[in-house]
C-alpha cells in the first residue's frame, strides 16, 4: 500500500486497476495476439451480458461509437440529429461528422438531461433521429422520447451501471447506446468504448464499418463499404474484462462516496448537489458535480480549491457557446437558458471509487472555506 501525505493534491479521477489488470494485459502480451483476437468478443458478449441486451460491438471510443452508431441509424449528409448542449462535445460533434447539423433544445433543470418536450418542439422534417445524452450517470427520459417516433442513439458514456424506472439497464432499451471506457469512467479500458444493440443488422454495420468496411464473411482485404480504424485492442479488451469483474465493488463504492458528500455538503447556502434519484430511476454514479451558488464567482473558486490541494473543473461547458459551435452555426448566449445557467456554475469535484471518507471531508472544508460559508 502507499501512504500519502494528508496534504497530498485530491485528484479529480483515478481508476481502480489492480493485479487482475495487469495480469490480464500480460496474458495478451505473451500470447502475441494484441487485436483481433478473442478477447475482443469476450468483452463483447460479457458486457452484453451484464447489461442484458442481445449485442455489443467494442470499439476505441466512445466517440468512435456515437460516429457509428449514428451511421447505421442512417443519418446523413445535411440531416438533423437533436440532442443536448449540455454535454461532453463529443455528442454532437459525431453529428457534424457525417455533415449532419447538431440541433440543440434546452434541458431538465432537475436531471439536465435532455428536456424531452423542448426536444419534440426542434423536430424539423429534417430530422432524422435523437441523440439524448444521460448526463451524469442519470437516465435520461427514454419513454417519453421514444414516444417521438424518431431513430434514437443513446449517449451512455457516463451512464454505466444506471437503471431505468422499468427496471432496464441504461443501454438496454434496444437502441444502439454508447458506452466510455476513459480512465475517468466507471470501467477503463484506457481508452475505447462500446455500442449495444438488440438489432444484429446494426451489430453486423458497426462491426464492419469499426474495421475499414470489411465483411465479416469476406477475405483479407476486400471491403464492401466506407470504413474506419474504430478497432479496440486486445489489451484494451482484456483490461475491460477484469474491469467487468470489479464492477459492481466500483459502482457500489462511488454510490457510497456520493452519500458521504451529501452529508458533507449538506446545508451550504445557494450550493444545488446532484439530484436525487426519483420515480424509480436509478443514477450510475460517474461524477459528483455541484453547481455553485448564483454569485460564487466558478473559475476563482477552482483555483481556491487548488490552492487547498482540491482538484475541480468546469463541468460542463455548454457545447454551443464553444467556439467552433458559435462559429460554424452561429449560436449565441441565450439561446438555452437552463442549460447556460447549469454550465456557468458547475463544477466536478474529485469521486472516484477509492476516494476516502478522509478526502472528501477536505474537500467539504475547502468549498465551505472558499465559499465563504464555514
Ligand atoms: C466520455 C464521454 C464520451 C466519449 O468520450 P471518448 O473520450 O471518446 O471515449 C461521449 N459523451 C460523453 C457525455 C462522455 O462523457
Amino acid at each position: 500500500m502507499t501512504v500519502r501525505p494528508a496534504t497530498e493534491e485530491i485528484p479529480l479521477a483515478r481508476p481502480v486497476l489492480g493485479a487482475a489488470e495487469e495480469a490480464a494485459v500480460i496474458d495478451v502480451l505473451r500470447s502475441g495476439q494484441l487485436s483481433l483476437g478473442p478477447r475482443v468478443p469476450a468483452f463483447e458478449q460479457a458486457f452484453a451480458q451484464r447489461l442484458g441486451v442481445a449485442h455489443a460491438s467494442a470499439v476505441s471510443s466512445g466517440t468512435a461509437g456515437l460516429h457509428l452508431a449514428l451511421r447505421a441509424v442512417g443519418v446523413a449528409d445535411g440531416d438533423e440529429v437533436v440532442t443536448s448542449p449540455f454535454s461532453f462535445v463529443a455528442s454532437a460533434n459525431a453529428a457534424v461528422f457525417e455533415r449532419a447539423r447538431p440541433v440543440f433544445a434546452d434541458i431538465d433543470p432537475r436531471t439536465l438531461n435532455l428536456d424531452p418536450a423542448a426536444a419534440a418542439a426542434a423536430i424539423t422534417d429534417r430530422t432524422t433521429a435523437l441523440l439524448p445524452v444521460h448526463i451524469f450517470g442519470y437516465p435520461a427520459d427514454l419513454p417519453a422520447f421514444e414516444r417521438l417516433g424518431l431513430p434514437i442513439v443513446e449517449d451512455a458514456c457516463e451512464a454505466l451501471g444506471a437503471v431505468h424506472a422499468d427496471g432496464t439497464a441504461v443501454g438496454a432499451r434496444g437502441h444502439p447506446a454508447v458506452f466510455g471506457f476513459y480512465a475517468n469512467k466507471q470501467l477503463t479500458t484506457g481508452e475505447g468504448g462500446l455500442v449495444t444493440t438488440v438489432d444484429e443488422a446494426v451489430k453486423e454495420r458497426i462491426d464492419s464499418e469499426r474495421n475499414q468496411g470489411r465483411a465479416p464473411d469476406m477475405g483479407w482485404l476486400d471491403h464492401d463499404r466506407l470504413g474506419f480504424n474504430y478497432r479496440l485492442s486486445d489489451l484494451a479488451c482484456a483490461l475491460g474484462l477484469a474491469q467487468l469483474d470489479r464492477l459492481d465493488a466500483m459502482l457500489a463504492a462511488r454510490a457510497d462516496a456520493a452519500v458521504l458528500y451529501r452529508e458533507a455538503l449538506a446545508g451550504i447556502d445557494g450550493l444545488a448537489l446532484p439530484c436525487e434519484d426519483a420515480g424509480g430511476d436509478r443514477r450510475g454514479w460517474f461524477v459528483f458535480v455541484v453547481q455553485l451558488p448564483p454569485e460564487a464567482d466558478r473559475d476563482a473558486t477552482i483555483r481556491a480549491l487548488r490552492e487547498r490541494g482540491v482538484q475541480s473543473k468546469p463541468y460542463l461547458p455548454a457545447i454551443h457557446l464553444m467556439t467552433y459551435y458559435r462559429e460554424t452555426y452561429g449560436h449565441r448566449e441565450g439561446e438555452f437558458p437552463v442549460c447556460e445557467d447549469v454550465a456557468r456554475r458547475s463544477v466536478a469535484l474529485p469521486f472516484f471509487p477509492e476516494i476516502s471518507e478522509g478526502q472528501i471531508a477536505r474537500v467539504a472544508v475547502a468549498l465551505r472555506d472558499v465559499l465563504g460559508r464555514k
